[in-house]
């Protein structure tokens, strides 16, 4: 199986905050929000120390490869934050879209520390892949809270699981089918904060193409005020084709399956907040604050 896509990305420090701690990549094996923590000069570290380590991935990785990536991310992290570097504390999600492999074909693996955000754009609608690892993302799950008092509530930087804070960092990632016309938006709280989410898919279905979804998206942050800062990156499935020559050995590959009691979760479609192996849960993390609230979370 063979996986086209085409991409588009953008970035923007935002209408308040002096320096921009997001760090982005756009492909051609992965397609990453980071979003750094950790004060001036430290969160941007943070950020760009989590999009190196995913863009020296190979083309093609498996499952495993693209997790140590992403351990590795978290070790590094940790190693440049040490107590008197100046960067104590620094730490930064990561959400990112992986043309990864999986049982010898070309699938798509999303992988998620943090309150950034991969959604998933098809026929059926705009869906959230990954589960924030947040404060108030929690007690939503817990019934403690409405989306919409989430939305307006004055903890809603406060995350719950990053990269740089723990040894072991536990990595929330699932396997997604890829079928054409799909898009994938990954994107920074800078962007969910400002833009719902019905908004989101009108952007995502209505643009000619990745990048100018991205342009238009960024540039409604902006305009609503953009007290982060704001990135995204959009990718679209253009085709799925399975070679010809490897119909023979899929089949017999499915006709084993079938005698073969099933001991592995098979490759699911992404609904949110499935999980292939490692399910999302409370964490026993301690809190951080995303960056410096800005004037705007102080006054609220
Ligand atoms: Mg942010």
């Amino acid at each position: 199986m063979t996986i086209e896509v085409r991409w588009g990305s953008a970035t923007h420090v935002g209408c308040v905050r002096s320096n921009n701690q997001d760090s982005i990549l756009a492909g051609p094996v992965v397609f990453a929000v980071a979003d750094g923590m950790g004060g001036h000069a430290a969160g941007d570290v943070a950020s760009a120390i989590a999009v190196a380590c995913m863009a020296a991935l190979p083309s093609a990785p498996a499952g495993d490869t693209v997790l140590d990536a992403v351990r590795a991310a978290n070790a590094e992290v940790i190693a440049r934050g040490a107590p008197g570097s100046g960067r104590e504390g620094m730490g930064t999600t990561l959400s990112a879209l992986v043309l990864a492999e999986r049982d010898g074909e070309e699938s798509l693996l999303v992988v998620n520390v943090g309150d950034s955000r991969t959604y998933k754009l098809d026929a059926d609608g705009l869906t959230q892949v990954t589960a924030d690892h947040s404060l108030v993302a929690e007690m939503v799950r817990d019934g403690e809270l409405t989306r919409e008092q989430a939305a307006g509530h004055r903890a809603r930087n406060v995350v719950t699981r990053a990269l740089g804070i723990d040894r072991e960092v536990k990595v929330d990632h699932w396997w997604v089918r890829p079928e054409a016309g799909q898009m994938y938006l990954m994107c920074s709280d800078g962007l969910t904060n400002e833009i719902p989410a019905d908004e989101v898919e009108r952007v995502l279905r209505s643009e000619p193409t990745p990048q100018a979804a991205v342009d238009v998206l960024i540039g409604q942050a902006l305009d609503a005020g953009a007290r982060d800062n704001v990135s995204a990156v959009a990718v679209v499935v253009d085709a799925v084709t399975v070679d010809a020559s490897l119909v023979e050995e899929d089949t017999n590959r499915r006709a084993k399956a079938a005698r073969t009691p099933v001991t592995e979760q098979g490759i699911i479609d992404a609904v949110p907040g499935s999980v292939v192996s490692e399910p999302a849960g409370p964490s026993a993390a301690p809190a951080l604050v995303t960056g410096v609230p800005s004037p705007v979370d102080a006054a609220s």
